[in-house]
Parts: C-alpha cells; sequence; structure tokens
C-alpha cells in the first residue's frame, strides 16, 4: 500500500475547541500584544477555579521554566542535591542542573509508574547518611497517572524536604478527588503542542499562597524592582505567557473536561480490544486515583515484541512511541547517583504508547486496533 494514501495518525496533536481565535482577535483588536494583559489573567483564573481557589497560578512560557522558578522558590542551588522520579521526560530533571545542583534518581513502583516510595525513601536516609541531606523531591504524574501523593507527601513532611510536582501530563487527573497540582510545595502544568490541552507552547506555576505566587511573576518577569528606573537585586528571568498564547488557553479550558473524557475512551477502547491477548498489559488506576489518560501506554512481554508493534504500526503510518527513557539511562546522566528496582528499566524495554490524541476518530481507533491485531496474530 501506498503511504500517502493513508491518513498519518499522530501520537497526540493538538485539538481546538473553536474559541480559541476569538480570544486571540480580543488581544490584538486591544492591542495586548505582550507577556502580560487580559488573557494571561483570564486564563489564570480559569485555571484556579478548575484546581479550587486555594490554588495560586501563574501563567509561564513553558513547564520546563515553571520547574526552574520552582527550584528556585524552593531554595534549590548551586551544590545541592534534588531528588528526581527517573521515568520522565527530560524537563522535569534539566532544571535542576541549570541551577548547578545535582539530580539523583529515584526509580518507579509497578502500579503507578510514577516514583518509589520505598525507593524515595531508601535514597533520602542514604543522602543523609552520606552528609548531605537533599533539597527538594519531584515527583511526576506520568502518563496522567497519579502519583502515590499521600505517601510522598507523608515522607517529606517526615523528612522536612519540599515536593516540586511536576503535573505537565495530569492536568484533569485526580487522586481521592483532590485535583493533581495541588499536591506538591509548588506545582506545575504545561501547555506544550502535545499536552491534553496547548497554546502551542507555555507553562504555568501553581503555588498555596498568592505571596509565592507573585515571587514566580516576579522572577518570570526580569526581577525587576518596585522602582520607576529599572533597578535589580536579584537574577530574572524571561518567562512569562504572552497574551496572543493564553488566549488559546482560555479556549482550551472550555473544552478540558471534553479532552479528559476522549483520551479516556481512547484508553478504554484500546484495553477492550487487547487485553485479551497474550503479552499485552494494561496499566489499571489503582483505588482512589484517576487518570487523565494523557497517553494510552501499553506493556508488552518483550523489546521484541514492543518492536514488531512499533514497526508494524510505522509502516502504515502511525505513530507510536517507547515509553520514556529513564533518566539513570540518559547519556548525560550517566554520572548522577540513582536509587534503582528495575521496574523503569523493565517498562522502557517493553512499553509502548499508543495514538492517544482528543481528536482520534472512532476509525482511526479502528484501524490502529485492526493493525496491531494483525500484527500479533
Ligand atoms: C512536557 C513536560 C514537561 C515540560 O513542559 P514544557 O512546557 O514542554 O517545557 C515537563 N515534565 C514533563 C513530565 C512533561 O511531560
Amino acid at each position: 500500500m501506498n503511504l500517502t494514501d493513508t491518513k498519518k495518525i499522530w501520537l497526540s496533536s493538538p485539538h481546538m475547541g473553536g474559541k480559541e481565535q476569538g480570544f486571540i482577535t480580543e488581544a490584538f483588536n486591544e492591542n495586548w500584544i505582550a507577556p502580560l494583559g487580559p488573557n494571561v489573567d483570564k486564563f489564570e483564573s480559569a485555571i484556579q477555579s478548575y484546581l479550587g481557589e486555594s490554588s495560586h497560578v501563574g501563567a509561564l512560557s513553558s513547564g520546563t521554566g515553571a520547574l526552574h522558578i520552582g527550584l528556585i522558590l524552593l531554595g534549590v542551588s548551586s551544590g545541592d542535591e534534588v531528588l528526581c522520579q527517573s521515568m520522565t521526560f527530560s524537563a522535569s530533571a534539566n532544571p535542576i542542573v541549570y541551577l548547578g545542583a545535582t539530580p539523583v534518581y529515584i526509580d518507579s513502583e509497578r502500579d503507578t509508574w510514577n516514583i518509589c516510595p520505598e525507593q524515595l525513601e531508601i535514597a533520602i536516609k542514604d543522602r543523609i547518611v552520606k552528609g548531605k541531606k537533599p533539597k527538594a523531591i519531584i515527583a511526576v504524574h506520568l502518563y496522567g497517572m497519579p502519583y502515590k501523593a499521600k505517601e510522598i507527601q507523608e515522607i517529606s513532611e517526615r523528612y522536612e524536604i519540599p515536593v516540586l510536582e511536576d503535573s505537565a501530563e495530569a492536568l484533569g487527573s485526580s487522586y481521592e478527588d483532590q485535583k493533581c497540582g495541588t499536591f506538591g510545595d509548588i506545582a506545575i502544568l504545561s501547555f506544550n503542542g502535545n499536552k491534553i490541552i496547548t497554546t502551542s507552547g507555555g507553562g504555568a506555576i501553581v503555588t498555596k499562597s498568592k505571596a509565592i505566587k507573585d515571587k514566580a511573576i516576579f522572577l518570570a518577569t526580569q526581577a525587576r524592582d518596585d522602582a520607576p528606573h529599572y533597578q535589580h537585586s536579584e537574577i530574572g528571568y524571561n518567562y512569562r505567557m504572552s497574551n496572543i498564547l493564553a488566549g488559546i488557553g482560555r479556549g482550551q479550558m472550555l473544552v478540558l473536561d471534553d479532552h479528559v473524557a476522549l483520551r479516556r475512551r481512547n484508553y478504554e477502547y484500546y484495553q477492550q480490544q487487547l487485553s485479551s491477548y497474550s503479552g499485552l498489559r494494561f496499566l489499571a488506576e489503582p483505588k482512589g486515583l484517576y487518570s487523565n489518560r494523557w497517553l494510552s501506554c501499553v506493556e508488552t512481554e518483550s523489546y521484541e515484541m514492543r518492536e514488531r508493534i512499533r514497526l508494524g504500526l510505522a509502516a502504515q503510518n502511525i505513530e507510536s512511541r517507547p515509553l520514556w527513557k529513564p533518566m539513570h539511562q540518559q547519556p548525560v546522566f550517566k554520572n548522577c547517583d540513582c536509587y534503582l528496582n528495575g521496574v523503569s528499566d523493565d517498562l522502557f524495554e517493553k512499553g509502548l504508547c499508543l495514538p492517544s490524541g482528543s481528536n482520534l476518530e472512532e476509525e482511526d481507533l479502528f484501524r490502529i486496533v485492526s493493525v496491531i491485531k494483525d500484527i500479533l496474530r
């Protein structure tokens, strides 16, 4: 078959709701073409209402920038150690290095694929014995599945080490009816093009007080002192969100719940159609955890089987991707210490992300599943 005859199916592509351009037009009509303005304020309040009024949200230019500012606000600086979930996207970890601090990687647990509470505690005790108490913990809700927020919070309080919650993939997920993005001392969101809602590029920092949010915005807008001239007593960053892009965000917030429902529909369809095949395993939600199913992932029984499915889908113009390669396996982090139990290595070897966009048509899902069934036959 000629590939150009079939529609390309992407892993996770942007999905506009319809109201986005109207908000951008407002920005043009009022000449608010700047990294602040009414769309930014209204996008922030929309997220705030969604997460709950005790959250304070600052819209930034990326999730990575939000993590960078978050670490600064938690007091991380040069020479510090930060404990970070190994199974994640590199953006969770890079800001540690921007600050001259050192990541120490923690493996995942089987039932959420996220930071393993046992390994985390082993690591904290060991780092303390070695003479350096870690300055922060970065925990990630991978693929939208919440990490064990209660256990992690309990450890964080016991050892008095704050948590930076990477909720880049988990807007719309919740843990015991509390929304992801509200657990860490500071949390971050991402609105990159592949996320559950997008502003093309963008992110947010979520804090528990207005004062900390104000400090985040101060740092994200060049740390300008309160003076008529330009005066600086601290190093600042240029991380604020554009008022144009915030217009896209306002439109996307109107369809966030629809996107969650559609992504969960994708997962349920795959699970229903494929879970009877021997060698394929889907990650169920543990009790009390609700995943936005940002990406539908499947665990196969071997690297060989994973690659057979991935390459078979690619041959039919369908994009899929191996799970995140753990940070402790990344060449750039090869000298970092890590606390491992084998889970993330195993997931990386055998796991595959299937097409997961909220804009997939039923016939797309049918086509994907038929191709996989053919491969496994
Ligand atoms: C996307 C993502 C980020 C980074 O967000 P950007 O907005 O792309 O900078 C951070 N962590 C995780 C887990 C992500 O998936």
